[in-house]
């Protein structure tokens, strides 16, 4: 949950979860359309899919308990090298190394490392380093610390040195370099994508349809427009996609003769149930209200 998402924004979300899936089984048993509804706001929802899957086969293969061999704990879907050594350290106690952002930058720091961190090169010296770190007892707390060092004294643009426990240790330090790095890729260029969807709402319903991609998999959405539309939107905003920056404009559509296998009416008062999108969810409730107050009417004529 906390991938690109700070600690405060998450912990509601945490404990909504944890109180409608306390356990590997309550997940496990779930559809994953309430699964999808109950991450909803977090965005990412393969991370959902994800714990939904790995909940499942911890259940069927692991009696429900979380093994504790890194590499079952690598198997599991959704989990990568950095998850798997914070499981493993954390949970266990396993003296498994994790490399995260702060890690990252304090390594590179300690070791002075010139390559971009998110290189392959860069990567494979940073965990090489973590993994030689990583003492066979207290690794939670030694990981721990790395990461909390990182946060709070070699922090990003001002690393606080003069602090630092393990400053007489630091190449980069001694090179004047600490404020250079870490060194990262060039970022890719945003390129610009329009997006423009219908907004059909009959007798208290709205008309929504359903993704089948792999990256909203499951997920509701206004339905798209896939022919231009001459006629000024109801509303447009804006939302990120990786290196995307993407314009939702949303046009009033009459009902449409037919529906398809993914189009379906959901009533209006249930859709906060609904896994929606989360911009498209920021499209309907805009809509709702902005209609709502200007009288106008939130259906379609
Ligand atoms: S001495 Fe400075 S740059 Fe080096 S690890 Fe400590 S805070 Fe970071």
């Amino acid at each position: 949950m906390l991938q690109q998402t700070q600690v405060v924004t998450v912990l509601p979300y945490y404990e909504r979860w944890l109180a409608r899936f306390p356990d590997f089984a309550s997940l496990a048993a779930a559809e994953e359309g309430e699964v999808l509804s109950v991450w909803q706001g977090l965005g990412y929802y393969s991370r959902a899919r994800n714990l939904h899957r790995a909940a499942r086969i911890v259940v069927e293969m692991h009696d429900g308990e979380m093994p504790r061999d890194p590499a079952l704990i690598r198997a599991l879907p959704g989990v990568g090298r950095y998850t798997a050594g914070a499981v493993a350290s954390f949970a266990f106690d396993l003296p498994e190394p994790l490399v995260d952002a702060n890690v990252a930058r304090v390594l590179a720091r300690l070791l002075d490392l010139r390559k971009p961190v998110d290189s392959t090169a860069g990567h494979a010296a940073l965990w090489t380093a973590a993994d030689s770190l990583v003492p066979k007892t207290n690794a939670r707390i030694f990981n721990a610390a790395l990461m909390e060092l990182g946060a709070l004294v070699c922090t990003p643009r001002t690393p606080r040195c003069p602090l630092c426990p393990v400053r007489a240790h630091c190449r980069a330090l001694a090179a004047g370099t600490a404020a250079l790095l870490p060194k990262k890729k060039p970022r890719r260029k945003t390129i610009l994508l329009a997006e423009h969807c219908a907004w059909t709402v009959h007798r208290g319903r709205i008309l929504l349809e359903q993704q089948h991609g792999p990256r909203w998999r499951g997920l509701w959405k206004l339905p798209l427009l896939r022919t231009p539309v001459k006629a000024d939107p109801l509303l447009t905003l804006d939302y990120p996609f990786t290196h995307h920056r993407v314009t939702l404009a949303v046009f009033i559509k009459r009902p449409p003769a037919r529906l398809t296998d993914s189009l379906r009416w959901h009533p209006l008062n249930k859709i906060h149930a609904l896994p929606i999108t989360s911009p498209h969810r920021r499209a309907i409730e805009q809509l709702i209200q902005s209609l709502t107050t200007r009288r106008a009417g939130v259906e379609c004529r």
